[in-house]
């Protein structure tokens, strides 16, 4: 049976046996006990199923997981520490030391800066394209070395819509995977593998936690991606691990290659690992993400034409709005909403900003975005202050931004207090 998200946020990933808890147990055990040396040893080869050391898994994060893969419509997925882990490992997992992966331009800070600086240190180079490029320039940035292109669905704080489908196109026909930070739109909004990306991730801290309480993170994989057609490209996954006497993940794992090569190596190595207790937390959220999601973005609607109509705004960005440079991309990727993040300029520039943020009562100024809490923030003046104006134009982030994430709050509320705030500047 098909089952519908709504359905799916509640019941997937965990089913309780006779007499079992209800709720998701947390598991709060670093390890695992067995009844001979042979039994632990079979998992140590990955012959058996099971859990050992909570680095590596754990049944309660395993549980959550399993839920957003069933949300996603992946086959096999893990949870991590946090957003960033999964946008490392999820790159990191096929590509090492001497490959280029190619990214858009478009994309969270965080990932900018693991890309640009850390892991080129690493040794791995990376491209950047902006999300807009034509096919040619996008085929003609790939390398032999390539192994990976990365996009996000809606790019934070940009807001710019990836056509996934072009983006995959090209991945596919140059032999790699496409991996797509579906983060601000959710699998309510937009479900990346229907449109041929490969690998999924989030931050579950942001709309599937949803209350700023859990950092975290999460990588899914579709299955859809044959490593064994482009075995030369991928010796992670195809030739032995020395580490696992000698296994080839492909070939013992087939669909669940990624995932369980992730788990058994990046996640034994680094211990990016999600603490059963946030997972719980995270698996809260989830049950009401739907809803959640409606609310966000009839709310982002609603704000995005009060300040579109205003006349001390200059700009506003939102993909629902009919004259966004990125709504027709929207209608087909998007056809239920974006996210609650809008994006706006007055026309008092970045004066005018911090005149109208400090004003606010509802909205509070915070480095976070998709809470149930408006929130809002002001780059120029805070994490991007060491820019300079040029510099700030140059990233996609003019001195006058304004990225104001609507929370979970009575619309109309909300407005009023944007309407007072814009009174005083
Ligand atoms: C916040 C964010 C991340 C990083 O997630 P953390 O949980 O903060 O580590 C990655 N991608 C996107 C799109 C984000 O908004």
């Amino acid at each position: 049976m098909e089952l519908r998200p709504e359905t799916l946020c509640i019941q997937a990933g965990y089913t309780p046996g006779n007499g079992e808890p209800r709720q998701v147990p947390i598991i709060q055990s670093t390890t695992f006990k067995y009844s001979t040396s042979e039994d632990m040893g079979k998992l140590f080869d990955l012959e058996a199923e099971g859990y050992f050391y909570s680095r590596l898994q754990n049944p309660t994060c395993d549980h959550v997981a399993a839920k957003i893969c069933a949300l996603e419509g992946g086959v096999a997925a893990m949870l991590t520490s946090s957003g960033q882990a999964a946008t490392f490992y999820s790159i990191f997992n096929i590509a090492s030391c001497g490959d280029h992966v190619i990214a858009s331009s478009a994309i969270y800070g965080g990932s900018f800066n693991l890309f640009s600086v850390t892991m080129k240190k690493m040794g791995i180079s990376f491209t950047f394209l902006s999300p807009d490029c034509t096919e040619e320039e996008l085929n003609a940035a790939f390398q032999p070395n390539t192994k990976a292109v990365f996009g996000e669905t809606i790019a934070n704080p940009a807001l710019s819509v990836l056509d996934i489908e072009k983006f995959a196109k090209c991945a596919h026909a140059h032999g790699v995977p496409l991996i797509v930070d579906n983060t601000f739109a959710t699998p309510i909004n937009c479900r990346p593998f229907e449109f041929g990306a490969d690998i999924v991730t989030h931050s579950t801290t942001k709309y599937m936690d949803g209350h700023a309480a859990v950092l975290g993170g999460c990588i899914v994989d579709s299955g859809n991606f044959d490593w064994m057609a482009h075995a030369d490209k991928f010796p992670g996954l195809c030739t032995p691990d020395d580490s696992y006497h000698g296994v080839v993940y492909a070939e013992r794992f087939g669909k669940g290659a990624f995932i369980t090569k992730c788990t058994a190596q990046l996640m034994r190595d680094f211990g990016a690992m999600q603490a059963p207790q946030n997972a719980f937390i995270l698996n809260l959220g989830l049950e009401s993400l739907p809803f959640r999601m409606k609310q966000h973005c009839q709310n982002a609607d609603k704000i995005a034409r009060f300040l579109h109509g205003h006349e001390k705004v200059a700009w506003v960005r939102y993909c629902g709005l009919e004259d966004d440079p990125y709504y027709t991309l929207a209608q087909k990727y998007l056809p239920n909403g974006s996210c609650g993040v809008i994006s706006f300029g007055l026309k008092s520039g970045r004066k005018g900003a911090e005149t109208f943020m400090k004003h606010l009562k509802l909205g509070s100024i915070e480095t976070h975005v998709a809470d149930s809490r408006t929130c809002c923030l002001h780059p120029a003046s805070s994490t991007h202050r060491q820019m300079s104006d040029a510099e700030l134009d140059a990233a996609g982030v003019g001195a006058d931004l304004i990225r104001l994430s609507c929370g979970l709050e009575n619309s109309e509320d909300l407005i009023a207090d944007i309407a007072q705030a814009l009174e005083n500047v």
